[in-house]
């Protein structure tokens, strides 16, 4: 018979353990909800890491998915498809982006960015051969691909992968005069997360970014921002560089792209930087295809029509606040933006882990992350009565410690 704890075993067994996620055995989903295969309900407070924006199941992305899927899924790039030009004309305007490349995962996104700099480096900005340099941050957090997790800081993510590629240089998240230090004359591009999100949702401090933008602006650098977390209305703004009142030369979206359907990413460029790749240079067989495509369209179209963004700010303020009135002697910080939220506690908590597992039989499911942080994300359509709801038992759960 199928169990929960049968399914569990079953994973165990056959899996690679490369997570280790809370036992609750998931089988439908809804809006903010999730049920698993008792029927318990759970308020999802992770998204799916901000996949599911849109909230679960949402039927008009489901619509579009199945109408696409009897038509036409997969053409490759070698032909054209009738979806990809309406998506490229949708995200550009919404966006205001000037070229699109079509990915599937977030860590695909981030590789085709690193592959397009490096070229216009050498092209547009004279670097010289192989000697393009990228500076990264600290605690970053861009996916996990060879490329990608040899500049990664966190040990369990590199320890053991190598050797990696060389090019890359570390500054401290949030630090002006550091990044002005890793700069060289070879320095062609400077990639960051606004809000640095697995790392346990760091928010800068007021001012990094405009700086940011000003060195990269004066010393020719590309910047690009890699908002596949905290892109799509996660921070209560269609895209979190909004809230630094800057704009990125180039933008990596992926996650709520889909609302959870499907993997769909995307380089989005506002320089001449995507327009280096030539023909037989970069691709991908699934990117681009007209499924994708549809789904992105309805999923784009269910954010912006829908009020999602803006409930997200008003949504995010009320649950921020109402986690900082808790009083509990274990909180050592309350933050995050829109609802991109995160409540640190002190170490003698314990860890997050126990309190995400109380959480869960409360029916709330949330994500500890590295060790002493309990990460809150709901999907972006939570209403006052729901965020009220979830606030007094973090309240109950925390305040009982
Ligand atoms: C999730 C994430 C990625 C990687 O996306 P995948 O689809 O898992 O490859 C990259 N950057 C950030 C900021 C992310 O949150």
């Amino acid at each position: 018979m199928t169990t929960t704890a049968s399914l569990i075993e079953t994973e165990y067994r056959l899996g690679a353990h490369n997570y280790k996620p809370l036992d609750v055995v998931l089988s439908r989903g809804e809006g903010v909800y999730v049920w698993d295969m008792e029927g318990n309900r759970y308020l999802d407070c992770l998204s799916a890491y901000s996949a599911v924006n849109q909230g679960h199941c949402h039927p008009k992305i489901f619509k579009a998915m199945i109408e696409q899927a009897q038509k036409l899924t997969l053409t490759s790039r070698a032909f054209r498809n009738d979806q990809l030009a309406h998506f490229y004309e949708e995200i550009a305007a919404l966006t205001g982006s000037h070229k699109v490349l079509p990915m599937n995962s977030g860590a695909e996104a981030v590789e085709t960015a690193i592959k397009a700099v490096r070229k216009w480096g050498y092209e547009v900005k004279g670097v010289a051969e192989d000697k393009a340099e990228i500076i990264v941050c600290s605690n970053n957090f861009h996916g996990r691909t060879m490329g990608i997790v040899g500049f990664s800081t966190d040990p369990d993510a590199r320890t053991g992968f190598g050797p990696f590629a060389p090019g890359f240089k570390v500054a401290p998240f949030g630090d002006i005069d550091a990044f002005r230090e890793a700069i060289t004359e070879n320095t062609v591009a400077f990639l960051v997360e606004p809000i640095q999100g697995e790392a346990g949702v760091i928010v800068p401090p007021a001012g990094y970014f405009a700086g940011v933008r000003e060195l990269c602006t004066k010393y020719g650098i590309t910047l690009i921002l890699d908002e596949i977390q905290t892109g799509l209305g996660r921070t209560g703004k269609l895209l979190a560089e909004e809230h630094e009142g800057i704009e990125a030369d180039v933008t990596l979206i992926g996650k709520a792209l889909s609302g959870g359907f499907y993997p769909v990413s995307a380089v989005l460029s506002n320089s001449e930087v995507l327009g280096v790749l030539k023909p037989g240079q970069h691709g991908s067989t699934f990117g681009g295809n007209p499924l994708a495509c549809a789904i992105a369209r309805a999923a784009l179209k269910a954010l912006t029509e829908e009020g999602m963004i803006e409930n997200s700010a008003r949504m995010g303020e009320r649950f921020q606040t109402g986690l900082r009135d808790i009083r509990s002697n274990i909180i050592k910080d309350v933050r995050g933006r829109g609802l991109m939220l995160a409540v640190e506690l002190v170490p003698e908590a314990g860890g997050a882990r126990k309190y995400c597992e109380a959480l869960k039989a409360r029916g709330i499911l949330a994500k500890d992350t590295h060790g002493d942080t309990i990460r809150i994300a709901p999907p972006l359509v939570i209403t006052e009565d729901q965020v009220d709801w979830a606030v007094e038992h973090f309240a109950a759960v925390l305040a009982s410690a």
